[in-house]
């Protein structure tokens, strides 16, 4: 029997391109085809492709969604809440931020048939079958519920063989997403556990309340033998769980975290030099190219986009590298959840979308 010729795909760089292209595109191309509104301050755009095909993603990857607002075009990461067995869509879940830039423009402006661009699906947060065993711990906080949505939605349909249990903190009942659909999933499967837990309980208000403690959290799952832990949320969990799960003293492998943005207040953050304030003004100077005035508590990426200067950028958490940036002279202040590669800081790379101007600086882009 004569053997199949290998097919010799260095002759074929076109045929090898478009294949790579359409499981990782760059960009993606979509239209808004049915905005569902989940709470008061929560939309869904449901998105289609408007070019080609949608590629492959793994639940709990994020988009990088580019908007143009006035005359500053920007960009905000948003994890796809849809399941990966919906092939003809992807759904977008955006929570309003008090005075945040986008999230007010997307849920006050955006109609069904507007068009956006976004990153191909990023990111590493979705669960991997070699090492997070079948025994799966979600800490969700606010809007963070999206990429475990996206999880439980596909655990459900391919009915795969996984425990999961759901503690979901919310301010408010009114602000939970997806509850009635979560619940409803927690009724009709046996390996789905949900639990919420309010923060600001109305009166008599019965379920738990408060933060994700400890205690709440080994009341849930029982023990934490064998469970690999998600956490996705608002800076301020972060900070709060962090402290509560140490004691628990999981494997650092057994714990999983989505980067979340920028914080709310980064002169909070650990290691902030005392006596500069969010409103302090220094110079950027950007090599070649121009000369403007920045605060010191917004991310110098933020500061860039509104000079009409676009960096490529796709977390917008200081860690998947995408905006890596020469600082020439000058000190940024950066959280210490920025992962820089060592390299970098020796020649003075930085991320500008987590770094903050805290004397005059240049950088050359
Ligand atoms: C991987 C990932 C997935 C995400 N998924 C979701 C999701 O599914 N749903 C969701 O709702 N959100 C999600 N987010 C958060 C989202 O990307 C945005 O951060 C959020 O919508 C707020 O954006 P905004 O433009 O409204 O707020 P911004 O205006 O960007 O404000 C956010 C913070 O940036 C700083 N900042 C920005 N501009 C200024 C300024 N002018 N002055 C001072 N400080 C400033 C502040 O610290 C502020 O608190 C995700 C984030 C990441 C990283």
């Amino acid at each position: 029997m004569s053997e199949a010729k290998p097919r010799d795909y260095t002759k074929e760089p076109d045929f090898v391109k478009k294949i790579v292209e359409s499981l990782h595109p760059e960009r993606m191309y979509l239209k808004v085809k049915e905005i569902i509104q989940e709470t008061p301050s929560t939309k869904t755009f449901r998105m289609v492709p408007t070019k080609g095909k949608l590629p492959p993603f793994r639940a709990g990857q994020y988009v990088n969604l580019f908007v143009k607002i006035g005359n500053v075009l920007t960009s905000r990461p948003y994890s796809i809440s849809s399941s990966p067995t919906k092939t003809s869509y992807i759904d977008l879940t955006v929570r309003r931020k008090k005075g945040g830039f986008v999230s007010n423009y997307l849920l006050d402006n955006v109609k069904v048939g507007d068009e956006f661009e976004t990153t191909g699906p990023m990111g590493q947060f979705y669960y991997e079958p070699l090492t997070d065993g079948k025994n799966l711990v979600f800490l969700a906080g606010g809007s963070g519920i999206t990429p475990f949505m996206s999880i439980i939605r596909e655990v459900v349909e391919r009915k795969l063989d996984l425990n999961i249990w759901l503690i979901y903190g919310s301010r408010v009942p009114e602000d939970i997403i997806f509850g009635k659909e979560l619940e409803e999933i927690a009724k009709k499967n046996k390996n789905i556990h949900y639990s919420v837990v309010i923060s600001e309980p109305p009166e008599g208000y019965k379920g738990l309340c408060g933060f994700l403690t400890r205690d709440i959290i080994l009341n849930q799952i029982g023990d934490t033998e064998g469970k690999t832990f998600y956490m996705c949320g608002p800076e301020a969990m972060y900070n709060f769980c962090d402290a509560e799960l140490a004691s628990l003293k999981l494997p650092r492998r057994r714990l999983k975290r989505e980067a979340y943005g920028p914080p709310d207040d980064v002169t909070l953050e650990p290691g902030w030099p005392k006596g500069i304030k969010a409103d302090d003004i220094f110079t950027v100077e950007v090599v070649g190219k121009k000369t403007f005035k920045a605060r010191a508590g917004e991310p110098l990426m933020n500061s860039l986009e509104r000079e009409g200067i676009v960096i490529p950028a796709v977390c917008r958490s200081g860690v998947c590298t995408t905006c890596r940036t020469k600082l020439v002279s000058g000190k940024v202040f950066m959280p210490r959840t920025v992962t820089l590669l060592e390299a970098d800081r020796k020649f003075g790379y930085i991320h500008p979308c987590m770094a903050y101007p805290i004397e005059n600086i240049k950088i050359r882009i």
